[in-house]
């Protein structure tokens, strides 16, 4: 098992979707159709990103899927051993999501995912005295909310409107 792609601990937690420079390189137009490849997991791994889909999609955000799609951009899902202060890392070179492979309580982990997948979607985190967000940092219990889709539509638009 590789490490997480990080250099300090203090870089993950103050930015875990950015790479540590305070800019997210690559992000994903949450209005189109993205896969995310779970091919390295194993079943409850899975299980914990359909989990991390049906959150967005409970805002309306639907367009995540497991399944391979000929032209769709696509999100790599890695899990890997970490420190427990790790819970996941948005690669933001790569277009890859990490998570902790020792978060193994099912919510916790589809949180994290969700967490990691706002930040490909672009988002960054907002203190948790700010407002209550799925982006605040280390959110390991807040489900995506309304206002994380307004931030959402903010960047890419309502992707219900046609
Ligand atoms: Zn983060």
């Amino acid at each position: 098992l590789r490490p997480f792609p990080i250099v300090a601990a203090a870089t993950l937690l103050a930015a875990c979707g950015s790479g540590g420079d305070g800019v997210i390189d690559r992000t994903f137009d949450a209005c189109a159709p993205t896969v995310l490849d779970v091919s390295a997991l194993d079943a409850d791994q899975q299980t914990g990103v359909e989990d991390a889909i049906a959150l967005w999609r409970a805002q309306g955000i639907d367009t995540l899927q497991t399944e391979p799609l000929d032209g769709a951009a696509t999100i790599g899902v890695l899990f890997q051993d970490a420190s427990p202060a790790f819970h996941g890392l948005y690669d933001d070179q790569a277009g890859i999501v990490y998570i902790n492979s020792d978060l193994v309580d099912p919510s916790a982990r589809a949180i994290t995912i969700s967490h990691e997948l706002g930040h490909a979607f672009g988002l960054y985190h907002v203190a948790i005295d700010e407002r209550v967000s799925v982006m605040n940092p280390g959110n390991l219990t807040v489900a995506p909310t309304e206002d994380d889709r307004v931030q959402i539509e903010a960047m890419w638009g309502p992707c219900t409107a046609q």
